[in-house]
């Protein structure tokens, strides 16, 4: 969804956000439980996933997949790549079972003292720390309202607010 503003070449090389460390455990992919069902089995990719049943508020499921014990070392730097990613090829997911929050990265939908803001992951070297320009009208012509939407019928997506983060404003 960001791919008007995010570099291909730049993803390409990159792929910081399909490998996680310990401390980014929080940010691991989030699956509709329909997706999960397919994914946990042997399934058209040849990968099966491990998920982790996620409960929220509103009682709606969703599985996260399960990388903590792929860790080969106790090196809290030390990365593991997500179970879909082919480091060749990118993601291997198609469209219809590529998570949401992973098709909004770098943005993530959070609370933020009891209301969904709109913030920016300042870790991509794409789009940089900051919200561009660019990304701001993206997110005001649309990309805003589809994320807060979205949000409110999978409420799991929803991460608590974390400080650094900045908040881009509809
Ligand atoms: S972190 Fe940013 S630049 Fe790197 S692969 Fe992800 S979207 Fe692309
Ligand atoms: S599901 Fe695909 S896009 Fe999401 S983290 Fe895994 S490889 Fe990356």
């Amino acid at each position: 969804m960001l791919s008007s503003i995010l570099s291909r070449a730049s993803c390409a090389t990159c792929k910081f956000c399909c490998s996680f460390r310990r401390q980014s455990l929080w940010e691991t992919p989030l699956f509709p439980l329909k997706v999960v069902e397919k994914l946990s089995l042997p399934n058209e990719y040849g990968v099966v996933g491990e998920f982790r049943a996620v409960v929220d508020p509103q009682k709606s499921c969703a599985g996260r997949l399960v990388l903590e014990n792929n860790y080969r070392t106790a090196d809290p730097e030390e990365e593991v790549s997500c179970t879909f990613l082919d480091p060749q090829k990118g993601c291997i997911l198609k469209p219809e079972d590529k998570p949401f929050d992973c098709s909004i990265w770098p943005l993530r939908i959070m609370n933020k003292d009891g209301e969904l803001v709109i913030a920016l992951t300042p870790t991509c070297p794409s789009i940089g720390a900051v919200p561009s320009q660019a990304l701001n009208e993206l997110i005001k012509s649309g990309l805003g309202e589809k994320i807060l939407e979205y949000a409110k019928e999978h409420p799991y997506i929803i991460k608590d607010y974390r400080a650094g983060f900045p908040i881009i404003y509809l």
